[in-house]
């Protein structure tokens, strides 16, 4: 169960795909399954840590999430300065995309912010 507990938000942004597709889900359901995975791809899901080391390479130790670094605490607040200031943006986005798991991470990121819009979206609708 450990292995799984871990990697949930897979399992979870799978089910937020297939429940765009089914018109029978409410936007509820959608928008607490989009924040769900967002939640989980930015602070949990098991990736490289990607913040740009000393010698200009990407840091490869395990982090938990886009968001946060590895134990580190220099990359914890590299990250999230590269976040927050837009100059650094380009240099976020070189680590976020250092390894399928963290590409993967990202376009799930990605997904669970636009999915949870277009749910708000389309519950003003209905
Ligand atoms: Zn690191």
């Amino acid at each position: 169960m450990k292995g799984f507990g871990k990697y949930w938000g897979y399992i979870a942004l799978i089910l937020l795909l297939t429940a765009w597709w089914t018109t029978k889900i409410g936007p509820g359901v959608l928008i607490v399954l989009s924040v769900a995975v967002t939640l989980y791809f930015l602070f949990q899901a098991p990736i490289w840590c990607g913040a740009i080391t000393r010698d200009e390479t990407l840091c490869r130790r395990n982090a938990s999430g886009l968001l946060l670094g590895c134990s580190y605490r220099q990359h914890k607040w590299q990250k999230l300065k590269m976040a927050v200031v837009p100059p650094m943006w380009r240099r976020l986005n070189q680590g976020l995309w250092t390894s399928p798991a963290t590409g993967l991470a990202t376009i799930g990121t990605i997904l669970g912010l636009v999915s949870g819009f277009a749910g708000l979206v389309k519950s003003m609708l209905e």
